[in-house]
């Protein structure tokens, strides 16, 4: 294994149980990395059998952990922020390596997969109820509990993050959580299992089960024995596991990507847009599910942005991610066809390639790498401006009022963040009501901005909320209590 890992070991096999095992059919994947091509890793492969045993085992430990003291179960998630902390650099170059994404990129991460196991270690023991008054004879009363065992299916983006996100507030609220990582980057999300249990997770209460989608992610999407499930990841996927989880009634928080529009209103400060917008699509090569992939500029500003976007693309350097550049690679061949078949598609009637637009090979490595590429005079019914491309792709599109710009925010099937960028707070606060969108910032972007507000979708960008306090309401069931009392003995 030609990997440096913040491990003298690498875990490479399933972690069921507090212990890591090869798979029952002792089937592995590669695992490459995308700048080179280069194999990291051989990983163990989920078989049905094996998801199986991950759900009974997470079953038996669950009823221990949820009889911890909420406070006891929070101290020991905030343990496990601290042990992400004090491996931040290893776990950085890791996901680096696994995924392309740029060093610093990386460690903000690896931070922020910090701070959900912080943030919800701190609110493990403030999950209240309510009283309900409702008359002299009885006591009416609302408990929170946790759901049992939850299943979580991740995406290869933001692998350890995304990982952090779903298991963190399921922990808190007293569950224990299956977890199967994407094929392409599984690995910080196996360090995360092993690290966990170092900082004092009891066995069982978080299991990693790496595998094919098809099979592990299935299987664990189709289990009756699970009773929650978190999916991240494409709305074709998306709607497989929402059938598969449909036929044993099971909740499901689905958060499915999107098409996320920037409107620029005629006074928008472009030296504040242009570097934001720009992060907003080339952060982790366009592959971010809430990607902001459309600016929508008033055609008043439109010259004078896209001169300023050429600009700032053209100072992108492209790299491989350990070498910390401004764009990686995109995670597979795969993935690199997708784009380049979006824009063999967009040329012609739909677009204008402003810059960018091929493939490329810097400094000759051999990776999926694709330039930067700006589309303009896009056709808003276009593939490329209703498809999730999911790479360094950004569309531009003009509008003339205001209403038309809503029309062409909306006018994807998604609905996931929006930005807004005007000096002007009425119209942004009037913009920010109008949008269907499940995160509207003004004058800045991120879905990332803060693990404490809560993320997820309308529309086809799915539904249920992450991150923040409601994401504890996904992850428990309420029940309500009431009591009759004798009236006054007279
Ligand atoms: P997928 O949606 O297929 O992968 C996400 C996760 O689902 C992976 O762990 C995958 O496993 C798993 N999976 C695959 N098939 C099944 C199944 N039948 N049942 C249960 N789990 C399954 O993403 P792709 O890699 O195919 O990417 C395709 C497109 O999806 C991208 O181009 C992008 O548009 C979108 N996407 C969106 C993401 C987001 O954050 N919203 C994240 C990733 C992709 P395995 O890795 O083994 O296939």
């Amino acid at each position: 294994m030609s990997v440096t890992t913040p491990e003298d070991q690498l875990p490479c096999d399933l972690l069921i149980d507090g212990r890591l095992h090869p798979s029952t059919t002792g089937d592995r994947f590669t695992v490459v990395d995308p700048a080179t091509t280069e194999t990291l890793a051989e990983v163990a492969a989920a078989a049905p059998d094996d998801v199986d045993r991950a759900v009974e085992v997470a079953r038996r430990a669950q009823a221990a952990w949820a009889q911890l003291p909420p406070r006891r179960r929070g101290a020991l998630l905030v343990d496990v922020a601290r042990a992400i902390r004090d491996r931040a650099d290893g776990l950085a170059r890791l996901e680096s390596q696994d995924t392309g994404k740029p060093l610093r990129q990386a460690s903000a991460d690896v931070e922020v997969a910090a701070q959900y196991f912080e943030f919800y270690g701190g609110v493990a023991d403030k999950l209240y109820g309510d009283t309900i008054p409702l008359d002299a004879q009885q006591f009416a009363m609302t408990f929170r509990e946790p759901l049992g065992v939850t299943g979580h299916i991740i995406p290869w983006n933001y692998p350890l993050q995304i990982s952090a996100r779903t298991t963190a507030p399921s922990l808190a609220a007293g569950n224990a959580c299956v977890v199967k990582p994407a094929e392409e980057a599984p690995l910080t999300t196996l360090v995360l299992g092993q690290l966990a249990l170092d900082a004092g997770l009891p066995p069982g209460v978080l299991n990693i089960v790496p595998g094919v989608g098809e099979v592990a992610g299935a299987h664990l999407a189709s289990s009756d024995d699970i009773d929650h499930l978190s999916f991240t990841g494409g709305l074709d996927t998306g709607r497989r596991v929402m059938a598969a989880a449909a036929r044993n009634v099971k909740p499901i928080t689905m958060e499915l990507g999107g098409k996320s529009p920037s409107i620029v209103l005629p006074d928008a400060d472009l030296d504040r847009a242009v570097p934001t917008i720009t992060n907003a699509i080339l952060q982790n090569g366009g592959q971010t599910c809430s990607a902001g992939s459309r600016v929508i500029v008033h055609f008043t500003r439109h010259d004078e942005l896209v001169e300023r976007l050429v600009d700032a693309f053209g100072r992108v350097v492209l790299g491989r991610g350990t070498d910390d550049p401004d764009l990686g690679p995109l995670i597979s061949n795969a993935q690199l066809e997708r784009v380049v078949g979006h824009l063999t598609d967009a040329t012609g009637d739909a677009a204008t390639v402003v810059c960018g637009g091929h493939p490329t090979h810097p400094d000759g490595l051999e990776g999926y790498f694709v330039e930067p590429t700006l589309l303009d005079d896009v056709d808003p019914g276009a593939r490329v401006a209703q498809e999730e491309v999911f790479g360094p792709v950004l569309t531009v599109l003009r509008y003339g009022d205001e209403d038309e710009a809503v029309e062409i925010a909306d006018g994807t099937p998604y609905g996931l963040v929006t930005a807004i960028w005007t000096r002007d707070v009425d119209r942004a606060m009037r913009l920010a009501r109008r949008v269907r969108s499940g995160q509207v910032y003004v004058n800045s972007y991120g879905a990332g901005g803060g693990v404490a507000l809560p993320f997820g979708g309308y529309r086809h960008s799915g539904f249920g909320r992450e991150k923040g306090m409601e994401a504890l309401a996904e992850f428990t069931q309420v029940k309500t209590v009431a009591v009759a009392v004798r009236p006054d003995e007279a």
